[in-house]
């Protein structure tokens, strides 16, 4: 099939091709203006089993892919061209690609993602050298291939973000029109991700744009004062993370949005709070680019040697994650939030960093064993964010302030009136707000009457929050006195902390303040 498309294809066509990775837009994307600089571009995406099969994702992910694709072709169309799209090795487009026209350059923006994408990159370079294709990967974000430190780092964050927005010239001359492009093995895809979910965000540049406009139109005004409630950071936070991990709008184009809106009244506080995440964004994924092993052992590797119990509370590791997954602790806002990213994709900070602590802490079952089930259900999973955040919160780092959350308390100050527990447990939307936190004190009669009955209805607490807290604590706290923890401590201070400071050795990591938490 490929030699009879060779002969009709004019002179061999030289394309350059711009690789869509995490970046499904097209504004502000080095990579697109590079290749039309220097000549006629094919945009391509691939869809990789070596993804699909990952169990770090979900159908979810690949919807909102299809989904932010479609926005692209839609603004694609104006210049009669589309995304070239394959099922398969990456490799394997490239080759088909390179059959039917002659690759000049291939142009992506580097990926900062799991280890199989890494290994899949090595095997791309070598494919590219071998066919004499120079592969141009422009720098993601403020993140540094190869940094060893953090010396300038933030300053070169600034410089980066406060940069002109690269914008390409599109125009039927530069891009590769539809007509060239059927030429192309034409791959068929699952209908199911052309369906919409209602729940989810849509993908896309224009979703990207409408949610930051209503952002910046009202719904951010309560941003610093929602930001750990459940059922409030729906609406007053950005947001914008799906956008940002799939790259339908760049972190430089938020950033320099949402501070022409800064200097107008009331907006100062929600965007100062929101423009020091946008820094955490990078500072995180540059963690995971310069020590990518996080991504299968604690980045303190004193660490490696705590052991979480086969049995805790009489119940194996199998059974207490197969209750964290499905909801079935028996403590409300948990399982609220489950069910919440199971059909939603989103749940805010404060309750991420609990599910991990009630996983970690409370159940004891080791990071390594939750760690995919939440980036399966975040629409927005970003390698360099989950992992790093992941280990924070469930007290590996040995350089972070340990939080054993209490989710009773959480519950109770974040979602008092029950709002958030009524809306995803609606076996205790009789229940009124002084017990919906806790139904287990409920009498039996009282049981009767709101009909909820404890272990029908609604699981008793599969452990006492109150013994596990303390088991957690103690067992923490002691890790993190030990000679080998407090030395990788100083090691990781050195390597990941921000500033152009020289860390002194005598300042032990516990007492360094490191802005990077809720
Ligand atoms: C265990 C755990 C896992 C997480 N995994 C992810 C993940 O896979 N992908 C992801 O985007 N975020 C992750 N986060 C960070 C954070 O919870 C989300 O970015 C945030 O809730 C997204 O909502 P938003 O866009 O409305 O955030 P906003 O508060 O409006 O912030 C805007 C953007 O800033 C960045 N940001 C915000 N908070 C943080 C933070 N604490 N660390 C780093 N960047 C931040 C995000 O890109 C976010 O979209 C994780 C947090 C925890 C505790």
């Amino acid at each position: 099939m490929t030699k009879t498309l060779i002969e009709e294809t004019p002179m061999n066509t030289a394309v350059n091709v711009v690789w869509l990775k995490r970046d499904l837009r097209l504004s502000d994307h080095q990579p697109l203006v590079q290749a039309i600089k220097s000549g006629q571009t094919l945009l391509y995406y691939v869809f990789e089993p070596l993804l699909i099969n990952d169990p770090h994702y979900d159908e979810r992910h690949w919807r909102f892919v299809w989904q932010s694709i479609a926005d692209m072709n839609s603004q694609l169309a104006a210049f009669n061209s589309r995304v070239y799209l394959y099922f398969g090795d990456a490799i394997a487009g490239l080759i088909e690609i390179n059959n039917v026209f002659k690759i000049s350059g291939l142009f992506s923006h580097e990926e900062v993602g799991l280890l199989s994408t890494f290994e899949r990159d090595k095997s791309v370079q070598q494919w590219c050298q071998a066919q004499d294709i120079v592969w141009n990967e422009s720098q993601f974000g403020a993140v540094s291939r190869g940094k060893k430190n953090r010396i300038d780092w933030d300053k070169h964050w600034h410089q980066v973000m406060k940069a002109p927005l690269e914008q390409a010239k599109l125009s039927d001359d530069v891009l590769a029109s539809c007509t060239l492009i059927d030429k192309l093995f034409f791959c068929s895809f699952p209908i199911s991700w052309s369906i919409t979910d209602d729940f989810m965000l849509k993908g896309g540049e224009l979703w990207a744009q409408r949610t930051l406009q209503s952002f910046l139109k009202g719904r951010g005004k309560g941003y610093h004062f929602d930001i750990s409630k459940p059922q409030a950071s729906r609406k007053s936070c950005s947001r914008l993370s799906p956008y940002l991990a799939w790259g339908n709008i760049s972190l430089r184009e938020f950033y320099q949005t949402i501070l022409i809106t800064r200097s107008e009244r009331g907006w100062k506080r929600p965007i100062d709070a929101l423009a020091s995440r946008l820094h955490w964004h990078c500072h995180f994924i540059q963690k995971f680019e310069s020590e990518h092993q996080m991504q299968w052992r604690p980045v303190n590797k004193a660490y490696n040697d705590l052991m979480y119990p086969d049995i805790h509370c009489g119940l194996s590791v199998e059974e207490r994650l197969d209750k964290w997954k499905t909801a079935q602790t028996g403590y409300p806002l948990v399982d609220a939030c489950m069910r919440c990213l199971e059909q939603t994709g989103y749940i805010n900070f404060r309750m991420r960093a609990m599910l991990v602590s009630f996983l970690c802490h409370h159940l004891l079952v080791d990071w390594r064993l939750g760690v995919t089930h939440l980036a399966q259900l975040f629409l927005d999973f970003e390698p360099g964010i989950h992992y790093p955040q992941f280990q924070m919160q469930s007290g590996v780092t040995g350089t972070n302030i340990i939080r054993v959350y209490n989710p009773v308390k959480q519950s109770l100050e974040k979602d008092s009136h029950g709002e958030f527990l009524r809306k995803w447990l609606p076996e205790l939307v009789e229940l009124p707000n002084e017990v919906i936190h806790t139904p287990w004190l409920l009498s039996p009669m009282e049981q009767q009457l709101y009909q909820c009955q404890l272990g029908d209805d609604y699981p008793s607490p599969m452990v006492d929050i109150n013994e596990t807290g303390k088991i957690a604590r103690d067992l923490l706290w002691g890790f993190r006195q030990r000679f080998t923890t407090k030395k990788e401590g100083q090691r990781i201070v050195a390597k990941h902390v921000r500033g152009n400071k020289k860390i002194s050795k005598a300042k032990k990591p516990q007492q360094l303040k490191i802005a990077e938490s809720d």
